[in-house]
């Protein structure tokens, strides 16, 4: 931390630095005279810190994340004090405080400041016992807070890493932090709310269908006359979102926020009633800028569903387009090796997760994050040999090879090479929007070998999770008070679920055969530049989550692998991944983005589901207002 530098050291550098004074090269070395001979280590200056006065040693703890001695400190603290409670609003909150400016002035960084949140915890743990004794016997009130918070991650969602830190760096600007956890239904988060009278909700989701649900508990909040503010963060979320479809559903200020590091000037304003009233004005005008623009839109150019079906890409179809597989149906693999997973893992959304932008291991030499990414990124390694040794963490996965074709935009899987039994059907979906360039409008079914073309092509799926043991391993952590390690494992957990289809894509392609004389370095292969793809229900090509269901079905993958879907098909556990494999030449991601009505009317029937419904699970991608009577998207006539 820049301001923790000797100040007689650090202004005789910035001299040298800046050039601001003739004698500063002289001065420079007069002062490293003293440091000669000096440990380089500095283990003995390292320790200095511990014959300072009591309050100084706490601060320094906390903006330094020791936990080592803080309960020898806090008692230390408590026995001076008159009462438990003015350690923790004495010295304690002048220490957060310094954190927090720390902070929101880019001098640390969250990993560093979610260290600095177990300090607190741990001293506060200490305190606890001593503070009721205090109110038994003299009947003291609670300590204040500057305000108190809800959290929860919404119905049917599971994700809970960035609700988790946004949490922990409230808690230590001194907010009360009430965590109610994830697949919150709305009523809890309401009942919480009115029973706590917070002051403030914040919903949290990851997979689009929280975004309707989301939708669901502002309106509940409506009607049951709430008039706190409401908080809105995750993933899926977005400014335009919140603005266009939240929003107007709660008359109170609703406040799409995107990070934890935005959360607490928010948050501080909203507590403060001017400031709030100010706050709310702004945050008005700027819905009701994007509102207009949204609605200012007569509806987004699409062809006709017909019109881009003829415009799919046309792939040539002949005996050496397609691949077989050395075997197929399903397999299972139970308890898979942890350590094998680890050279396939992608660490830079590791970081990411920990607001710490940058590609690894560039990261590691930043010459500003650097230092707090390299101490991370060393917590992170001794947390994973840890979980590897005592196979902490459980991964299980099911793949497996099937017969397919396309027939439309559907993919027909068979139950043997004859293809005369059907298996079960996937559907996809189709590029309305037109393509730039005369380039296709793609959908997944056109990288498989259509019916018409008289072969048999094949498939794959897969269904993995490296996330059983987290959340009793997170649990554990919270007992001693370690949020740092709690929102780590996770984290982890979710790199290796990731590393797993990674490796079991590696596998897929050797065993399809055309992938067996790869020979990818680790950044040719964390960037995906082998043959094929492995789209993923819920992603950009294939928006829809219910797709899951039929995966799972067919690859049994609950039995295989304990792996569940919720009410929102999010895979339990979190850290899970699934999806097809698909193995042509020219098979590439792409996002399907706006549909119109004429599709989502064969999609429908295609999947035996009411329109509606469907409307309900592609809302983020339909190119029309489903409440409007008129269809208003247009045809492009060619
Ligand atoms: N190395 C990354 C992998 C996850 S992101 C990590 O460790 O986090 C890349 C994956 O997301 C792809 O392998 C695919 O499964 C999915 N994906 C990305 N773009 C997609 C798209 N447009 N449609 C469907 N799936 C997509």
């Amino acid at each position: 931390v820049y301001d923790d530098l000797d100040p007689e050291l650090r202004e005789a550098c910035e001299d040298v630095v800046l050039n601001r004074r003739p004698d500063a090269a002289e001065r420079l070395l007069d002062l490293a005279g003293r440091f000669r001979g000096q440990n380089r280590e500095g283990k003995e200056a390292d320790l200095a810190w511990r014959e300072w006065p009591v309050e100084k040693r706490l601060s320094h703890a906390l903006v330094h994340g020791i936990t080592d001695y803080i309960a020898a400190d806090t008692e230390e603290a408590r026995t001076a004090a008159a009462r438990a409670l003015d350690v923790i609003e004495g010295p304690l909150m002048t220490g957060m405080n310094v954190v927090g400016d720390l902070f929101g002035s880019g001098k640390m960084f969250l990993p560093q400041v979610v260290k600095s949140a177990r300090v607190m915890k741990q001293a506060v743990a200490y305190l606890m016992p001593f503070m009721e004794k205090e109110k038994q016997e003299r009947g003291e009130v609670e300590k204040s807070s500057n305000g108190k918070i809800v959290l929860a991650t919404v119905k049917g969602d599971v994700h809970d890493i960035g609700k988790n830190i946004v949490g922990v760096v409230l808690g230590c600007n001194n907010y009360e932090i009430i965590d109610l956890g994830v697949m919150v239904p709305a009523d809890k988060i309401i009942e919480t709310a009115l029973e706590e009278q917070a002051d403030i909700i914040g919903l949290s989701g990851l997979i689009t269908p929280s975004l309707e649900e989301m939708v669901h508990v502002a309106s509940e909040m409506e009607r049951r006359g709430l008039d706190l503010s409401l908080l809105i963060g995750g993933a899926t979320t977005s400014k335009k979102h919140t603005a266009v479809k939240i929003a107007p559903a709660y008359r109170h200020e609703t406040i799409h926020v995107l990070d934890a590091s935005r959360a607490v000037p928010v948050v501080g304003n909203l507590i403060n009633p001017e400031t709030r009233k100010a706050l709310d004005a702004q945050n008005r005008a700027e819905q009701r800028a994007i509102r207009d623009q949204y609605e200012g839109k007569t509806g987004i150019d699409l062809l006709s569903y017909e019109e881009a079906i003829r415009r799919r890409i046309q792939l040539e179809w002949n005996e050496s387009s397609v691949c077989v597989p050395a075997f197929t149906g399903r397999r299972v693999l139970v308890d898979f090796s942890l350590a094998e997973l680890i050279p396939y893992i992608d660490w830079s959304p590791f970081f990411h997760t920990w607001e710490m932008r940058g590609r690894y291991p560039d990261l590691l030499k930043d010459p500003i994050r650097g230092p707090a990414a390299r101490e991370l990124f060393a917590n992170a390694q001794e947390l994973l040999r840890e979980v590897v040794e005592k196979k902490l963490l459980i991964a299980h996965a099911v793949y497996g090879f099937y017969p397919a074709n396309s027939v439309g935009d559907d993919i027909v899987l068979y139950a043997d090479a004859s293809g005369a039994r059907e298996l079960t059907r996937l559907h996809t979906l189709r590029q309305q929007k037109q393509s730039p360039r005369g380039k296709p409008q793609l959908a997944l079914a056109d990288f498989v070998a259509p019916r018409e073309s008289g072969l048999i092509d094949y498939i794959g799926a897969f269904a993995l999770t490296a996330g059983h043991g987290t959340d009793e391993l997170a649990r554990r952590f919270e007992k001693s008070h370690d949020q740092y390690n709690a929102i780590m494992v996770k984290a982890l957990a979710d790199r290796l679920a990731e590393a797993f289809a990674e490796c079991l894509h590696k596998r897929v392609r050797t065993e399809w055969g055309y992938g067996k004389d790869e020979n990818l370095s680790y950044v040719e292969l964390i960037s995906e530049l082998y043959r094929g793809i492995r789209p993923a229900p819920g992603y950009p090509a294939c928006p829809d989550h219910t797709e899951k269901a039929i995966l799972f079905d067919l690859l049994e993958a609950r039995q295989a692998t304990g792996m569940t879907l919720t009410e929102s098909f999010a895979m339990l556990p979190a850290a899970s991944v699934c999806g097809l494999y698909f193995s042509h030449k020219e098979s590439r991601y792409f996002a399907v983005s706006a549909i119109g009505r004429d599709q989502v009317e064969s999609y429908a029937a295609r999947k035996g589901m009411d329109v509606s419904q469907v409307e309900r699970w592609l809302s983020p991608i339909l190119g029309y207002d489903p409440s409007r009577a008129v269809r208003n998207f247009q045809v492009v006539v060619t």
